[in-house]
């Protein structure tokens, strides 16, 4: 056996407990510190959390890992009132209620929409065209926020659209102040000059001074847009520059800077210890975000028929 170190990119609070490669993917067993209160949705009712798990499994999708997809694998906590005796579940810090994948899987859809359509993106990562569009709506409904220490000094303005049933056009923002980590900060709905002001709005005045490229595509909307509102930003004209990029981007492995250790030497081995889903070749049926092997993996090895990728095939996850 060889041992492989990397280093992941985890959300803030959330606790690696186990890894295991399966199949053509990677799933990592997480877990998070819950609140100590909690408010019940029913009667509103606060009290200290007492938290419960089932015999669940949650499967949700993150971003790739060396070009495969990743999971995060937990049992949802959950929560049943003192006073009503309602039960409910807590959601997790790093996905919104109802999906099967997290945030940041979400900001990556919209970041592989530049320059591309929701075919090719749903393709690429193995999720339906619906899902693509849903992440959109969630992501335009969203409120918009822009951490106002953020120091950014050159950004982009695309617009995507999503053409198949929806009509439906969006600007998107872009920190491209680290070239080879490009983010997206902002998605407003629409593609013209309004969108776009919306969007550099979400910046806060002194971020907007410290701006001093943007790039765009030739739209005189987008243009005047930065013209009002980037008033130290030279235009950079560029048609391909967001989509290269963050083509790019997504290709090159997650992974920081991987140590290959022939032998293990004590310690550090404990840090990542098997995931209580096993490996399993053969088949299932349903798949919610991608991966369709692993998914009947986990839910095969997880053996709670369909308890465990059935909540991902409806739209389950809490
Ligand atoms: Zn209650």
């Amino acid at each position: 056996m060889a041992r492989i170190e990397m280093d992941l990119d985890m959300p803030e609070g959330l606790h690696l407990c186990g890894y295991e490669r399966i199949e053509q993917g990677h799933a990592f067993e997480v877990d998070w510190p819950v609140d100590d209160t909690f408010t019940c949705q029913r009667c509103r009712r606060s009290e200290k959390t007492y938290v419960q798990y089932g015999d669940k499994i949650h499967v949700i999708r993150d971003l790739d890992v060396w070009g495969q997809p990743s999971f995060f694998v937990y049992q949802p906590p959950c929560h049943r009132c003192g006073s009503c005796n309602h039960r409910q579940w807590l959601i997790p810090p790093f996905k919104r209620k109802h999906v099967t994948y997290t945030y940041r899987f979400e900001r990556w859809v919209l970041q592989m929409l530049i320059g591309s359509t929701e075919e090719e993106v749903a393709r690429r990562l193995g999720i339906s065209a619906e899902m693509v569009a849903t992440i959109v709506a969630h992501q335009l409904q969203d409120e918009q926020h822009i951490a106002p220490g953020l120091q950014i000094t050159d950004v982009g303005l695309d617009e995507i659209s999503l053409k198949k049933g929806h009509k439906l056009y969006a600007t998107i923002l872009t920190d491209l102040t680290e070239p080879s980590r490009p983010r997206v900060l902002a998605v407003q709905a629409g593609k013209d000059q309004a969108a776009a002001e919306k969007c550099l709005d979400c910046l806060c005045e002194e971020q907007r001074r410290q701006v001093l490229t943007h790039r765009t595509d030739m739209s005189p909307a987008y243009l005047a847009a930065c013209q009002i509102k980037l008033p130290n930003s030279q235009s950079v004209i560029d048609r391909f520059h967001v989509a290269k990029r963050l083509g790019e981007a997504a290709d090159r492995v997650r992974k920081k800077d991987p140590g290959l250790q022939k032998d293990t030497v004590g310690g550090a081995a404990e840090s990542v210890s098997v995931v209580s889903v096993g490996v399993s070749p053969s088949s299932g049926g349903v798949d919610g975000a991608g991966a369709k092997a692993v998914g009947r993996t986990l839910r095969e090895a997880a053996g709670v028929g369909g308890g465990l990728l059935g909540t991902l095939g409806h739209h389950g996850g809490f």
